[in-house]
């Protein structure tokens, strides 16, 4: 069989492979996109955070992306019972974007293809990766279209940006278990025909229900709104007696005091999608030829939206460090890109895993609020998570936990 020449071949045009396809484009890389899906098609990630933008630019997606009128997410508002917190991204601590959007995927990610293709980027829709083989870097991949036409490509450098796909963590039997604990999500959309005016009709907000039980309400520029729940999967289980999604994102809209109204008897844009222990990891990030970005890699949880961030944060620079690794210069692929990753990783864990315990609920419902906290710890939700001048970077280790315990202990000397 005949094989086309790549230098660079992506796997996946999702956010991660559409941003390192749009940089490397702009460098004049020979690249091709192989996608399995045809666009646009439904998936989970809507509500950004404003790091992306450094990515969209650099990838020359800005200005396409912005002409579509998406909604835009100047920051995001915490319920808990009457208690409310409201981070606002131009009040953070140091430098970068204050404000991002809050896109139904389908669109956004269309949007995104489609200006890759009026760029001249080569996308194969419909069109599926089976198999990878190596031979030093160089790499055949063979796909297969919808019409189960079979063909191989050769290339350089592989980017895997298949998302949950997981090509090759799957044919290099690099997959690890999470170190999170198993949680599981339901969403879908409605159309928002009760949506109030002015801010609390576009607002994202994260209703929480029980410390580790949240619902997500996304409100979209098109009129619809995204809603999902999120918690513990024995207790996402246990939403419906008969496992069904419909009725157990039905009992969960019931359980947000706040949200039940406007929600409550509105039928669903599609059939509620069940996000079973979604957390996923690796245990490797690069190997000799290829490259893992976004959710091939690890997933952490969505109560911070970093997904797309990390999806597109390692895109790009998997193409930048790929990109040299094919001109001849050295890369130190462990270093500048796994070290890298993982840092950032590392803090966005630390802060999931104390949302779950509890302990960073503590510091976002403490009041009075302490405005130097609040604004490091925003820049923190705004993905600007590798300013180590940030003390909630820096220090993410420990800073939450015993700030929460302090909190706690006046608490009681005040009782
Ligand atoms: P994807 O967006 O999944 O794209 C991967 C692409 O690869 C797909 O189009 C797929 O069709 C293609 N593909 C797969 N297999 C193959 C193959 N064999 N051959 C060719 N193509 C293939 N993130 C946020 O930022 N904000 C949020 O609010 C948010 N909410 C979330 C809620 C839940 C419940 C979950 C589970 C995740 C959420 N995320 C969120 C995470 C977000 O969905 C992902 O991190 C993000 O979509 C990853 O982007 P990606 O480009 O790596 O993968």
């Amino acid at each position: 069989m005949k094989a086309e020449n790549v230098d660079i071949l992506i796997i996946g045009a999702g956010p991660s492979g559409s941003v390192a396809a749009g940089y490397l484009q702009k460098q004049g890389a020979k690249i091709k996109v192989v996608e399995k899906q045809k666009f646009p098609r439904i998936v989970v990630g809507e509500s950004l955070i404003p790091r992306v933008m450094d990515h969209f630019y650099e990838a020359g997606l800005f200005e396409a992306l912005d002409s579509y009128g998406f909604e835009k997410k100047p920051g995001a508002r915490f319920i808990r019972g009457k208690e409310i917190c409201i981070f606002d991204f131009s009040n953070k601590f140091g430098e970068g974007w204050d404000w991002t959007w809050q896109i139904p995927r389908a669109d956004f990610d269309k949007a995104m293809t489609d200006e890759l293709q009026r760029k001249g980027v080569d996308i194969a829709f419909e069109t599926e990766v089976t198999n990878v083989e190596f031979y030093g870097t160089d790499s055949v991949t063979t796909i297969k279209d919808k019409n189960g036409k079979v063909s191989q490509i050769h290339a350089k450098f592989v980017i895997d940006c298949s998302g949950y796909g997981r090509v090759l963590p799957r044919i290099l039997k690099l997959e690890s278990p999470s170190k999170l604990d198993p949680h599981s999500a339901i969403f879908t959309h409605v159309k928002d025909i009760n949506r109030p005016d002015g801010v609390e009709g576009t607002q994202i907000s994260f209703d929480i229900i029980e410390t580790e039980v949240w619902l997500w309400v996304i409100p979209f520029s098109n009129g619809n709104t995204s809603i999902g729940i999120v918690g513990p999967t024995d207790y996402i289980d246990k939403l419906s007696a008969t496992g069904n999604p419909e009725e157990a994102i039905k009992n969960a809209i019931k359980l947000s005091d706040f949200y039940v109204k406007r929600f409550d008897k509105l039928p669903f844009e599609f059939d509620p999608i069940h996000l079973k222990n979604y957390s996923v990891a690796v245990s490797q990030f690069y190997g000799e030829g290829y490259a893992l970005t976004g959710n091939s890699t690890e997933f952490l949880d969505p109560v911070f939206s970093s997904g797309v961030c990390f999806a597109t944060e390692s895109g790009i620079l998997a193409a930048k460090l790929a990109l040299k690794q094919i001109n001849g210069e050295d890369v130190n692929w462990e270093k500048e890109y796994t070290e890298y990753m993982k840092y950032g990783i590392d803090v966005f864990t630390t802060y999931v895993k104390e949302w779950y315990t509890g302990n960073l609920q503590e510091l976002f419902y403490h009041q009075p609020e302490n405005p130097d906290v609040k604004r490091k710890i925003c820049a923190v939700l705004a993905g600007y998570v590798w300013n180590k001048e940030n003390t909630f970077v820096a220090k993410h280790h420990n800073i939450i936990k015993n700030m929460a315990y302090m909190i706690r202990e006046t608490k009681k000397d005040s009782n």
